[in-house]
């Protein structure tokens, strides 16, 4: 299980969303999700990199909440300008973490290589 690879694919979800071709389905189609189970969030490198459970301390309950309260439709995708911003928000956030997990990744190679020499 490639958590780069998975985090990845969640850039690539809110591209998607950002581009107006998608929509959100939450946890059915966040790929991090869909590994780590939306019921327990154990395991999710979103939730390992912002300390939190549940997206809490991402950008995913602002666009969450401002979807419910601005628009209320069951498809969450981008309909104004605020849309538009948390989406783009929520993308950077992905990739910010895909950028913490290669440099972790490194560390970690460059650490097991000291060990072996
Ligand atoms: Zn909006």
């Amino acid at each position: 299980m490639d958590k780069i690879k998975i985090m990845e694919a969640a850039v690539k979800k809110w591209d998607r969303i950002i581009e107006g071709k998608a929509s959100d389905g939450g946890v059915y189609d966040c790929p991090p999700c869909r590994i780590f189970y939306f019921l327990l969030c154990f395991g999710c490198p979103i939730a390992e990199y912002t300390g939190k459970k549940f997206c809490k301390g991402s950008p995913y309950p602002r666009w969450y909440w401002h979807q419910l309260e601005a628009h209320d439709k069951i498809r969450r995708k981008v309909y104004c300008d605020e849309c538009l911003k948390l989406a783009i928000e929520m993308r950077d956030f992905m990739a910010e973490i895909v950028e913490y997990l290669k440099k972790k990744k490194q560390a970690e190679e460059e650490a097991k290589k000291k060990r072996h020499s």
